[in-house]
């Protein structure tokens, strides 16, 4: 049976990225599309440094909207892995954002997510970039 789209509510004061991942694993999923709004107590983004080869870290320490989150799951090494980025606002409606990393931690949390159970996609290095990218 073809698994369904489904919404989710994530649980306040914890991680986002386990907690995207506690759902997918629940579910036995290993390649979906992830889509969110709600928001973080603090946040920890990076930006990728294409010169650098390496992510920068930034952590945002106050309450925060998630106006956007969009992501992906698919297997790297063999495991489960969420990809996800966030578009942000703070108290003054000024947007930002960037990859989420672990720390970013729950206030609220909605999250859509669908199941892509005839898709089989791998991460591997990526030498020209110096990413972990779907393998072709
Ligand atoms: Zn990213």
């Amino acid at each position: 049976m073809t698994p369904e789209p489904f919404l989710v509510r994530l649980p306040k004061d914890a991680d986002l990225m386990e907690s995207l991942m506690a759902v997918c694993r629940e579910k036995g999923l290993t390649c979906a599309a992830i889509q969110m709004v709600g928001a973080l107590r603090k946040a920890s983004l990076s930006f990728y440094s294409q010169d650098d080869r390496k992510y920068l870290p930034k952590l945002l320490n106050e309450p925060l909207e998630i106006l956007s989150g969009l992501g992906n799951l698919s297997l790297k090494a063999g495991r489960p892995f969420i990809h996800l980025h966030l578009t942000l606002a703070d108290k003054d409606c000024r947007a930002f954002g960037g990859h989420a990393q672990p720390g970013c931690v729950i206030f609220a949390g909605e999250a859509f997510i669908t199941p892509l159970p005839g898709q089989s996609l791998t991460r591997v290095f990526d030498d020209p970039t110096g990413l972990f990218l779907w393998e072709q």
